[in-house]
């Protein structure tokens, strides 16, 4: 898509960081997610309208779900029967194979690390995120998360992304999607298909890559689904 030179420079060693192994065993889905222009448009998205909520995403949130009732640090799997009991549908949004019990294995997620500091300056690196394309450096992106909000504190606070192996104790970030995983998570989706009081949503419950206006969209849509059919 880019020629051999841009490959090097800003695809190839990212990736293989990224995901933990050969370019070449990865699936090209991943890099068609990125957009191609040949103009100086320096954003990472093409679409015409983009930013995040004001304040940030726990803004929004908050206001969503300001009249229910949230309990967090509470997994599902401690308390199964418990859950199962008081809803009549269930919205699940962990991982589908440990909702299985991992009947037919592990699904494979890419995880990640953050190591995070403050500086005492008011401006480190000029831009929310900067990515590092070498192979030398060991981690993939620099957050500097005031300049998402823009920020004018006399500090600011920076992180360094890491990616790592994920392992069942670790933080499930990015589904591998290559075929021996899309191959099992099919097995899985499958059994999914006959909880008929659960609905598997977002990025672990349908082993899928999702960006936000993505995800989002897929929730409106199951919600409209899920009321029509209550309605008929
Ligand atoms: C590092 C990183 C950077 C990203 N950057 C961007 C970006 O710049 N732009 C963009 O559009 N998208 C970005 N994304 C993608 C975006 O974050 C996801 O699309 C979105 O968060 C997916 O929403 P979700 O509801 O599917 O999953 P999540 O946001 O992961 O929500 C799943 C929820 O289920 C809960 N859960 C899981 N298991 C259990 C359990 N057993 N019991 C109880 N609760 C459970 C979790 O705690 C979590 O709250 C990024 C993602 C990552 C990881």
């Amino acid at each position: 898509m880019v020629g051999p030179e841009v490959y090097e420079k800003f695809i190839k060693h990212y990736t293989e960081k990224q995901w933990g192994r050969k370019a070449t065993e990865l699936p090209t889905s991943i890099i068609k997610r990125l957009p191609i222009r040949f103009m100086f448009n320096n954003n990472y998205f093409n679409d015409r309208y983009q930013g995040i909520p004001i304040g940030g995403y726990n803004v929004i949130i908050d206001k969503l779900i300001k009249t229910s009732e949230v309990r967090l640090d509470t997994c599902y799997f401690d308390n199964r029967d418990y859950f199962d009991r008081i809803a009549r549908k269930i919205v699940f949004t962990g991982k589908i194979d440990e909702f299985f019990n991992f009947k037919f294995g592990d699904l494979e997620y890419r995880s990640l690390k953050f190591e995070t500091e403050i500086y005492p300056v008011e401006n480190y690196q000029g831009n929310a995120v900067i990515n590092f394309t070498d192979r030398e450096t060991p981690f993939t992106r620099v957050y500097e998360h005031k300049h998402f909000d823009f920020g004018d504190q006399p500090h600011t606070v920076v992180t360094k992304e890491y990616p790592i192996i994920s392992s069942r104790k670790s933080d499930p970030f990015y589904p591998v999607n290559d075929t021996k995983n899309m191959n099992n998570y099919k097995k899985y989706q499958q059994l999914a298909y006959r909880q008929s009081n659960v609905i598997f949503g977002g990025r672990l419950g349908t082993y899928r890559y999702y960006d936000m206006h993505q995800v989002i969209a897929s929730a409106l849509k199951t919600v409209k689904n899920e009321v029509e059919t209550l309605a008929t």
